[in-house]
């Protein structure tokens, strides 16, 4: 039986919010999540984080910004 090993490797399957930092439940974004690509990076952005987050695209500012 295969162990999932260290916690790192759990942390880079999880979906973490490049915000505030909660965890995801599972292994992928929720439907409710907002997922973004900067530099090349997918990063996900929790409920919360998305409508703060969505103004700031909207705005057209990078996430340096915030
Ligand atoms: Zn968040």
């Amino acid at each position: 039986m295969d162990q999932p090993g260290s916690p790192e490797q759990a942390a880079a399957g999880s979906v973490v919010c490049a915000r505030c930092g909660i965890t995801a439940e599972g292994d992928t974004a929720p439907v409710t999540w907002l997922s973004s690509v900067e530099d090349g990076r997918r990063l996900h952005f929790c409920e919360s984080c998305a409508r703060l987050h969505i103004r700031a695209i909207e705005s057209r500012l990078d996430s340096l910004w915030w």
